[in-house]
């Protein structure tokens, strides 16, 4: 038995076991198997990307963020909110595509009459909160992925007014179905979780109703009319009691989902090199029609994105059509992340033995990309 002294290191390390990666300061928790399962957890957060099958560990996020809703998505949300119920943690928050939110509260709906209770969770539709004019829809078969309706289902037992962490009350934020069903404006465009955490959509391309996340934070930044001062006069300023700093949005995390590489195009305004065939949806990406959003997930310290596919089985081709990102499409793109901190790929097919990916993204990356790329590989054989 471990001396009492060493009881509180004892006590990290039993939770640092969970931790996969640390990437750009982040710990992150979880699992990615392309059609298996997909959770990504930030503890230090409280977030968590997609339910997957839930792992225990998700169950401590707060927060859940979901891309979209196949069920390697979306298969354990159920058990994320029973379980949090279970052991008397706050009803969750769970952002998702706003047009997937009355599908939604019926899976929870079907799962309350099966587990005799409640669970209790806040489910907010999100809209992207910029979209690009020239962002018209996907490749033939797969349906839109924006829809301009949404609601928050009545679902939660907290009050019906939502207090923020500085105080401020939301009275818009829960909605019946019939009232949401009625006023699209209630669709949010983004979610504040703090004071110095707030969470935006960006636009993807899958066959089911998708969306990317940005996790913004706040830093304090020295105002331009006092750049260049010296140490002493911003001592002085500082003591007669002059604001010197302004606080700005900083792109922390972001997360994909599953999704075509169409949103790097969508961030820049250019096509990648390699692939021309995003033609045929009749999205005309230029530069009056940039993604924001998207743009600074490209700029984020921590992006989490989706490389279904790393070599010739799967042509790059066919992975846009089945909704995906080939590792060639990040080839083609490399210069379009020369500001991403940290790369963390998820989602690799099931198909490929964990060597085989290492082995092709040595291969083929460029050294710039290379540089910042980690491979999540867990269950991988
Ligand atoms: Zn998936
Ligand atoms: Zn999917």
């Amino acid at each position: 038995m471990a001396a009492p002294d060493d009881a509180p290191a004892a006590k990290l390390r039993a939770k640092e076991r969970f931790v996969v990666h640390t990437l750009s300061g982040y710990k992150i928790e979880g699992v990615s198997v392309g059609g298996q399962e997909t959770c990504i957890v930030l503890p230090q957060l409280r977030l968590a990307f997609d339910s997957g099958r839930c792992p225990q560990r998700c169950v401590y996020a707060d927060t859940m963020c979901l891309s979209h809703t196949h069920m390697d998505h979306v298969g354990g949300a159920g058990f994320y909110i029973a379980t949090r119920s279970l052991i008397s943690l706050p009803p969750p928050t769970i952002l998702m595509p706003a047009s997937r939110t009355v599908a939604f509260a019926a899976f929870v709906d079907a799962m309350k009459a099966l587990d005799g209770s409640d669970m209790p969770h806040d489910a907010v539709g999100m809209e992207p909160f910029s979209k690009p004019a020239g962002y018209g829809g996907l490749t033939d078969g797969i349906e839109p992925a924006i829809s301009s309706r949404g609601y928050r289902s009545r679902t939660t037992t907290r009050d019906a007014r939502e207090t923020h962490a500085d105080g401020r009350i939301d009275s818009a934020s829960v909605v019946s179905a019939e009232e949401g069903a009625a006023s699209a404006s209630k669709v949010r465009h983004e979610h504040r979780v703090s004071k110095r955490l707030t969470i935006r959509a960006f636009a993807t391309t899958h066959p089911v109703p998708s969306q990317g996340y940005v996790a913004y934070g706040t830093k304090e930044k020295l105002k331009a009319e006092f750049i260049g001062s010296s140490a002493s006069e911003i001592k002085a300023l500082k003591a007669r009691g002059v604001e010197i700093t302004t606080t700005v949005e900083v792109p922390e995390v972001a997360f994909t989902g599953d999704t075509t590489i169409d949103w790097v195009d969508r961030a820049t305004g250019c096509r990648g090199s390699a692939n021309q065939s995003g033609e045929e949806n009749g999205a005309s990406v230029d530069g009056a029609s940039v993604d924001a959003v998207a743009a600074d997930a490209l700029r984020a310290r921590l992006l989490i994105c989706e490389c279904t596919f790393v070599d010739d089985r799967c042509s790059a081709e066919d992975a846009r059509r089945y909704g995906h990102t080939h590792i060639d499409d990040l080839v083609a793109r490399a210069d379009a992340f020369r500001e991403t901190g940290a790369i963390l790929l998820i989602h690799f097919s099931a198909r490929y033995k964990a060597e085989e990916v290492r082995e092709a993204l040595a291969a083929r990356l460029p050294e710039a990309l290379k540089a910042k790329v980690t491979p999540m590989l867990e269950g991988f054989g």
